[in-house]
């Protein structure tokens, strides 16, 4: 059960957080940009962060961390919300997931082999998006939009449809020789993004890398790597102001956060005082208010 919480009633929320929820609405008419919806989630409880722009906004961590995945306490956080006894043993927390073209599952050694099934078996998505410049980017393809939302791409565009997390990381390797993988997450912040021409980037990619994609053909058969003929799709964040100076807050060196709410972007929220990561502080126990 979550309860949804009206922002003017100011009760505070005391909970584990998780990252925020971002949700695309209706596109504006005029620039075509759908605009980003963000939910603070606590615990079951739940807050709307547009509703509360312009206003105060505290968040106090209160010393305790709880593993995202058991539960269980734990005195630091390892890959963004897990005990150390998770981080070492669930397949969502190998290696491989950040580089699936390292995915042993065949070598008969993933950690989690029906976890491994129901996850990276399954059609993964290449992508370019526009977070910070142009990047390459894979995500399953039920993570879109999320993940382009949670990044702060202000452009997205679906390049190349393959049958396993694998392949895309392969693919991914080949556009990487071309294109950054990363967002600068301080020019993203600064909302200094020009936008590009996402399709004529990758008309240009594809032509760029053709022989690269010749050995695996190969090795994946000539359907395994489906190019996607779609829409690039464009995102506004609710921001007031953007920051001129980037300062982050960080809840291991200082439990209390408060300022007023001026934007959200990516999974961070943008406060007068400076802008925090909020994914990073999955798991802690704090209060909103
Ligand atoms: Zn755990």
């Amino acid at each position: 059960m979550s309860a949804v919480i009206d922002p003017l009633e100011r009760i505070p929320l005391r909970g584990c957080l998780s990252k925020m929820a971002v949700e695309p609405g209706i596109a504006d008419p005029d620039s075509d940009a759908e605009p980003a919806h963000y939910t603070l989630r606590v615990g079951e409880q739940r807050l709307d962060l547009n509703a509360r722009l312009g206003e105060p906004l505290r968040l106090v961590w209160h010393g305790n961390i709880f593993c995202t995945h058991c539960g269980r306490r734990t005195r630091k956080s390892f890959a963004q919300g897990y005990c150390y006894p998770c981080f070492k043993s669930l397949a969502q927390c190998d290696t491989c997931i950040v580089k699936p073209e390292t995915c042993h599952y065949f070598a008969g050694t993933c950690r989690e082999p029906a976890w491994g099934e129901r996850h990276c078996f399954r059609p993964h998505v290449v992508y370019l998006a526009n977070s910070s410049g142009l990047k390459v980017g894979i995500t399953r393809g039920t993570q879109i939009p999320t993940r382009w939302l949670d990044q702060g791409a202000i452009q997205a565009l679906p390049i190349l449809e393959v049958d396993t997390r694998q392949q895309s990381g392969f693919v991914e390797m080949l556009f990487k020789e071309r294109v950054a993988d990363r967002t600068n997450w301080r020019a993203m912040l600064k909302g200094e993004v020009e936008p590009l021409d996402l399709s004529a980037q990758r008309d240009r990619l594809f032509a760029q890398l053709e022989s690269g994609f010749v050995p695996l053909r190969e090795r994946f058969g000539a359907d395994a790597f489906q190019r996607l003929d779609q829409r690039p799709r464009r995102f506004r964040y609710p921001v007031l102001e953007f920051p001129r100076k980037i300062a982050s807050h960080n809840f291991d060196k200082q439990p209390e956060v408060a300022g007023t709410l001026l934007g959200m972007k990516g999974q961070y929220l943008m406060l007068d005082s400076g802008v925090i990561n909020l994914r990073k502080f999955t798991g802690y126990e704090v209060s909103v208010m």
